[in-house]
């Protein structure tokens, strides 16, 4: 029988969403907003550990609506990771604004608090300070926010988190995406857990919450006749979709605990092998090993990081490379960027590798063999 094909980081239903989304079908509340909706936001709420949440259609829309009301307006300029997906940048093009790409430390590959330092305090110098800090959690892994926050508070500059991929993570024991003024998650079909498509809106701020839902309901006034006196968007989680992340929410520890141990088989097989290396968990908190990651030297192991992505292609298996660092990326070439190098490095070496929940070991092994087959038929050893 041929092998199934391993994608990357497929959706792991636990069951428990469909008595959920049935309730939702049996009153009759198949819209946004709704029971699930409330009952999700406050679940989530207890979860990591934040004050006051709110469900929206995705992640982008969470950074979006963030921006926003952190006033981020044309010509203004909000710094954030080089190395991440797209979507931690577009929010802030939305605005007319200008991002300011920082490099990635070794450490943890998130955003390098001496760098940001150094930004501010020269942005302060010439009198136009940043309007946000957007660090990126990357991979699941908490950027070291400390030296940060601090930095940013001094100045009184809001930090928008992006821990779309690092819900379960930790830093110094608290979850990432709670520590500054907002924070975005994302239960996009590949994260670590999903509502086919959704994203939270968190912060200790009630008001800045509020606001928000307003604004993802169309900015209606509290009036019976629609009333409008700011632009609004159509943001919300439909109460099906919420009712999906509630049974997801439940098993969310299980979820960090199958992926971590994807990493330990992945670590156990390969780490010995030559040239490749683990993406490393910095001390100061836990990695949810949504993805795991590897950079590989093609010197010391025979092939590229490329030429092993389409060995495993070739065996139906999906792994795809590290981010391309928006300093790199065509449409965002205009902008500043302080270093990159690091991320450079990152994307030319890096590969993620199938990490979904449900893989069982004999699905492990099979990507093991192929990889570890490269270095073998290269005749290094
Ligand atoms: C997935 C992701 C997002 C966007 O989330 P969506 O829910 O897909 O809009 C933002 N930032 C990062 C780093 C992500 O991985």
């Amino acid at each position: 029988m041929p092998n199934r094909r391993l994608y990357l980081s497929p959706p792991h239903m636990s069951g428990l969403e469909q008595q959920y989304v049935q309730e939702a079908f049996d009153s009759n509340w198949v819209a946004p907003l709704g029971p699930n909706v409330d009952a999700f936001e406050r679940e989530f709420c207890e979860v990591v550990g934040a004050q006051h949440a709110l469900a929206l259609s995705s992640g982008t829309a969470a950074i979006h609506l963030a921006l926003i009301l952190a006033g981020v307006e044309r010509d203004d300029e909000v710094l954030v990771s080089t190395l991440t997906f797209s979507a931690s940048v577009n929010p802030i093009i939305y605005q007319g604004a200008r991002p300011v790409f920082i490099d990635s430390e070794r450490e943890s590959w998130n955003l390098d608090p001496a760098l940001v330092i150094e930004t501010i305090a020269r942005k302060v110098r010439q009198g136009k300070p940043p309007r946000a800090v957007i660090p990126v959690h990357l991979y699941g892994q908490s950027a070291d926010l400390d030296p940060i926050l601090d930095i940013c508070q001094r100045y009184e500059i809001p930090v928008i988190e992006d821990a779309a991929e690092a819900l379960g993570a930790t830093y110094k024991g608290r979850a990432p995406g709670t520590l500054g003024w907002a924070g975005i998650f994302s239960f996009n079909g590949n994260k670590i857990i999903t509502t086919s498509g959704g994203g939270m809106l968190v912060s200790a701020d009630a008001d800045f919450i509020a606001h928000a839902r307003k604004l993802a309901t169309q900015a209606r006034d509290p009036a019976p006749h629609y009333q409008h006196s700011e632009i609004g968007y159509n943001y919300r989680m439909s109460n099906i979709l919420a009712g999906v992340g509630r049974g997801q929410l439940q098993v969310l520890d299980e979820r960090v605990q199958a992926r971590r141990r994807n990493f330990e088989s992945y670590f156990r097989t390969l780490s010995d092998a030559p040239g490749i290396q683990f993406m490393p968990e910095a001390p100061w908190g836990r990695h949810n090993r949504w993805l795991t990651v590897i950079t590989i030297d093609p010197e010391l192991f025979g092939s590229t990081s490329e030429q092993v992505r389409q060995a495993l292609e070739a065996q139906d298996i999906e792994a795809r490379p590290v981010w391309k660092p928006m300093h790199l990326q065509p449409i965002f070439r205009d902008y500043e960027a302080i270093g990159g190098s690091v991320a450079a490095h990152f994307f030319e070496r890096g590969l993620c590798l199938p990490s979904g929940s449900q893989m069982s070991g004999s699905d492990l092994q099979r990507v093991v063999d192929v990889i570890l087959d490269c270095h073998n038929r290269s005749g290094l050893s």
